[in-house]
């Protein structure tokens, strides 16, 4: 409750209105009607056409067909009748804060985090334009993922929705510590928490994740093998027990928030789900074992199966140490193929790329191999969409175009069911009600 003051009081009483009509007399929110070509709503595999999309403020209020859609005459109304429509798509494994031109080791020791951050401003509008309302940002310096939410959540910087990690919990030695340096090297700014992300034991675990709820993270993220880009350590090779693992689920359950593994190799990996893990990202080096093991659990598997083609390409244009590249080498095609095989298995898949390893905004290229490697386009938007939404646990919000959700809405030319790669050119992005981006009506 706020109390009125005298004054207050008393302009109240010049105007002639009492304090309740004044909230009364609010603006209503802003409706605008949404002309749609074909709608792929994000559920089902079905598109279809000739709709109509009531947005107001920022959710959606009504989808039905255009033929049953009266629209009022002097509202306002977008134009995307010649358009395949979409929910905002949704990334699940992103590095806002990562720099894809940046894989000389020098920069372990020049950069501050503010470096990261001015990247993170940039690449969270790149990301939103390219069609990616939604991200799960699953590894950034200590806070800067919880920074940026709140940044964009303020209308402060332009920017997708972020679900917000810590920097990623790590062994000592592991994919997420500073390796086969000297011991006097240290690049840490927070040593006192061993820069909330090293942790050896159940009880350092434990005492990290609460850490690192403590400043705002909204999931967990751990590391529960070796990396390809990180030195010294083997991407196969598990990291961290069991029991480790099982205490950073529990505590990040029960604070309400999920917890995503990074593994490789196959031993991590299932490790990571009889902890109690929801998602296992890369999962490269997944056998039949871990495929039923994931189906069993109900874990996402989140396979980022573009960035080899930039890891082994591009990518050493910008001095990438020769061991990643080897590494890479050696589970890049693997992971495509095991993707394959766990899809077709009908283990549970949510669309992650990665983003930050190569550059921000080529999120959309990853859909051409997930269709490559066995899934429809459909059920690879659906991975993207729909299914992406359950793993963060947002479905009330993103993930589909029905009444009640976000009006996160984007737009491509021609239809991605036929052609994919439809899908790396989208020309209208909406977020929340807002359009961000608009080469459809405005482009004429
Ligand atoms: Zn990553």
């Amino acid at each position: 409750m706020k109390r009125i003051s005298a004054a207050m009081a008393a302009l109240f009483l010049l105007l002639g209105v009492s304090p309740a009509q004044q909230a009364e007399s609010k603006p209503a929110p802003k409706v605008t009607y949404i002309k749609v070509g074909r709608l792929f709503d994000g559920t089902g595999d079905a598109v279809r056409e000739k709709m109509v999309i009531v947005v107001e403020g920022e959710r959606i209020k009504f989808v039905g067909p255009a033929a049953d859609t009266p629209i009022p005459s002097g509202a306002a109304v977008l134009d995307l009748s010649r358009a395949t429509v979409l929910p905002g798509l949704i990334d699940c494994h992103t590095h806002l804060g990562a720099r894809a031109d940046r894989y000389d080791p020098i920069y372990d020791f020049k950069d501050t985090p503010f470096q990261s951050a001015f990247a993170g401003v940039l690449n969270a509008r790149t990301t939103l334009e390219a069609g990616f309302t939604t991200v799960r940002d699953v590894g950034s310096a200590p806070f800067l993922a919880v920074d940026l939410r709140n940044s964009i959540n303020e209308g402060f910087v332009p920017g997708p929705r972020i679900v917000a990690s810590g920097p990623g919990i790590s062994i000592t030695g592991g994919h997420g510590d500073l390796n086969n340096y000297s011991p006097q090297t240290r690049v840490s700014m927070f040593p006192e928490q061993r820069d909330y992300g090293i942790a050896d034991g159940v009880d350092q675990v434990r005492h990290t994740v609460r850490a690192q709820m403590k400043y705002g993270v909204d999931v967990i993220k751990i590391l529960a093998s070796g990396g390809v880009l990180s030195k010294g350590d083997s991407p196969g090779a598990a990291q961290y027990t069991v029991e480790e693992l099982k205490a950073a689920a529990d505590e990040a359950h029960m604070a309400g928030r999920k917890i995503a593994a990074h593994a490789h190799g196959t031993q991590g990996i299932k490790n990571a789900i009889v902890a109690g893990i929801d998602s296992v990202d890369h999962a490269s080096l997944i056998d039949d074992e871990g495929i039923r093991m994931a189906k069993e659990h109900g874990t996402y598997l989140v396979m980022d199966i573009y960035n080899d083609d930039y890891i082994l390409g591009k990518a050493r244009d910008f001095k990438i140490p020769e061991e990643f590249i080897e590494k890479e080498k050696a589970i890049g095609r693997l992971q495509r193929e095991n993707f394959a095989k766990a899809f077709a298995a009908g283990a549970k898949m949510a669309f992650g790329s990665d983003a930050g390893v190569y550059p921000h905004g080529d999120n959309a290229k990853q859909f051409f191999y997930m269709v490559k490697y066995g899934m429809t386009p459909a059920q690879a938007l659906r991975a993207a969409t729909s299914d992406a939404a359950e793993l963060l646990g947002r479905s009330q919000d993103v993930g589909s175009i029905a009444p009640g959700k976000y009006a996160d809405i984007i737009a491509v030319g021609a239809d991605p069911l036929t052609n994919i790669r439809e899908m790396e050119n989208v020309l209208f992005v909406m977020k929340g009600g807002v359009v961000y981006k608009d080469a459809i009506t405005k482009g004429k």
